[in-house]
């Protein structure tokens, strides 16, 4: 039986080709954000004060600016939400070359709202998976009572991540989506782009050239 309330928003921005999501979700009490959006963030705040009590926790996945660039607005709106990214990964909020944005050393400003974990870590029942190759500390968050898996910019429906920015690595990819595959099959994954909510059976077994070749044993 399941024994923790949840829920899930998801939120879809952007033109059609290049369509982002952003996901929202209550679980264990707890009100979290995966990643943050950039530019105009008011829709990001006005949907999470319009439906949640507050925000607890960001999950951050990796360190590319677009998904990091709302923290400053986020961490002022909110300025008791906690901040999760990997030891390794936060050193893209110092790095404006990493995470290729031209300005902030986020870290250094906000560093109280911080914490860092390392994979394999449990952070307020969600489980970190480590899946290096979009970049090399990248993490992928799971709910695994209700089979959910935020895999942002590693696993799409049907193609996966760029491995060309700054610490990505091609090698990294295959062991990294045998870890996910040795998830429960029904689990769901939730990329930042395009379709989400599909069964990771579906993803593996897609006629995507992309993705058939690092399927292949
Ligand atoms: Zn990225």
């Amino acid at each position: 039986m399941k024994s923790n309330f949840f829920s899930l928003t998801t939120v879809e921005l952007g033109i059609p080709e290049l369509r982002s999501n952003v996901y929202i979700f209550e679980y264990a009490n707890k009100v979290n954000l995966i990643d943050t959006w950039y530019w105009d963030l008011s829709w990001l705040i006005t949907s999470i004060k319009n439906n949640y009590p507050t925000l607890d926790n960001i999950f951050i996945t990796h360190g590319h600016f677009d998904h990091i660039d709302g923290l400053m607005k986020l961490l002022e709106v909110f300025p008791k939400v906690t901040c999760h990214i990997n030891k390794e990964e936060a050193r893209f909020l110092d790095d404006s070359s990493l995470s290729l944005s031209r300005h902030f050393r986020l870290f250094e400003n906000y560093r109280k709202n911080f914490s860092t974990f390392r994979w394999g870590d449990i952070v307020d029942w969600v489980k970190t998976i480590s899946t290096p190759w979009h970049t090399i500390w990248g993490t992928c968050y799971l709910v695994e009572e209700y089979n959910v898996c935020f895999t942002w910019d590693t696993l799409f429906s049907d193609n996966h991540g760029r491995t060309d920015l700054p610490t990505g690595d091609y090698d990294s990819m295959r062991s990294s989506i045998g870890k996910l595959l040795t998830l429960d099959p029904q689990t769901l994954i939730y990329p930042w782009h395009w379709p989400y909510g599909i069964k990771l059976t579906e993803v593996r077994d897609s006629d995507s050239e992309m993705l058939k070749h690092i399927f292949e044993v």
